[in-house]
């Protein structure tokens, strides 16, 4: 088990990681979400621990990095943000340099590119030189650099950052197979990709944890709250729809095309209805629609 207690980070004056406790179990796909400078990558070093925090602890089945550095650092595979790799050797160099860092000699070694190469697709590319690599197989050869040394944990800060729609699901069903067998905590802004791979995630917002749950039950918090999507033709249908009930919330979001939004859980499709054929107004299509995670991330994310 992953365990953060109470852990925090700054740089001089700045705070990246106001406090953040989490217990991460064996097998969990965690997405962790925020945005830009929420303390994702903060957070995602320390566990990695190539940064130590300024307060709390991060353990791992109840080890800490001070007593278990190497041990605990082999159990750990991290893809940086922005993944650095050398542009100028070639696939295999690269993982063979990175290999040896890792202790790695021998059969053992040779058994370990195996491994990676295989696991990640990356034959095709192994005698090529990184530099000339297209994006998606600069990610996969950063991911083959951290299985390496078979970690049962995986960090992954943003490793769909700047793809294609193509390589992005590449990548996606890359780690989909990669997760099936270790704890996989993974950083994003691309909601409806984490909500696809993760099983619980993890919302930070100014350094602080502001949501933690699964993508079912995050979606359903404040199940008080309906929406309702309309296409009418009509006159001043903002205006009179708004002034349909109290807590109301109406927006435009195209042609004809209107958003409404209503607190309490009361279904406010019939009172539509009847507006419409009040007013004479053409009732195109009216729907009730789900809460989306996107507004479940604004809401929680909004600063103060
Ligand atoms: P992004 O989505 O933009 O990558 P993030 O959620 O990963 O953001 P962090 O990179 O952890 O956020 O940054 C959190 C805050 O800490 C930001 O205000 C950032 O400027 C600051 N910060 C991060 N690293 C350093 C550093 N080495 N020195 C000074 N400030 C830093």
């Amino acid at each position: 088990m992953i365990r953060l207690n109470k852990i925090g980070k700054k740089f001089g004056q700045i705070t990246a990681v106001a406090e953040v406790s989490l217990a991460i179990e064996r097998g969990e796909i965690v997405g962790l979400l925020g945005p830009n400078g929420a303390g994702k990558t903060t957070t995602l070093r320390v566990i990695a621990g190539v940064l130590p925090p300024s307060k709390g602890q991060v353990t791992i089945d109840g080890k800490n990095f001070f007593d278990n550095e190497q041990e605990l650092k082999a159990r750990i595979g991290y893809l940086p943000e922005n993944n650095p790799l050398y542009d100028e050797l070639t696939v295999e160099e690269h993982l063979r340099f990175f290999a040896s860092l890792k202790g790695l000699k021998g059969q053992e070694r040779a058994e370990a590119l195996a491994f990676a190469v295989k696991k990640t697709g990356i034959a095709e590319v192994y005698y090529r030189v990184i530099g000339e690599l297209s994006k998606g197989y600069r990610q996969r050869v950063g991911l083959a650099q951290a299985i390496l040394s078979r970690p049962d944990i995986l960090l992954l800060d943003e490793p769909t950052e700047g793809l294609d729609p193509n390589q992005r699901r590449d990548i996606q069903h890359l780690l989909t197979n990669l997760g099936r067998e270790r704890t996989v905590i993974v950083s994003s802004h691309v909601l409806s990709e984490i909500n696809k791979l993760a099983n619980r995630m993890v919302i930070i917002s100014q350094g602080k944890v502001v949501g933690d749950d699964t993508p079912a039950n995050l979606t359903k918090a404040k199940s008080g709250q309906q929406r309702v999507e309309v296409e009418m033709v009509g006159t001043d249908v903002k205006t009179a729809l708004e002034a349909l009930a109290k807590g109301i919330k109406v927006s435009k979001t195209g042609t004809n095309r209107y958003q409404v939004d209503m607190a309490g859980g009361k279904d406010i499709r019939p009172e539509i209805f009847r507006l419409a054929v009040k007013k004479k107004w053409l009732l195109l299509t009216m729907k009730q629609s789900e809460r989306q995670l996107e507004d479940v991330f604004a809401e929680l994310t909004e600063m103060e």
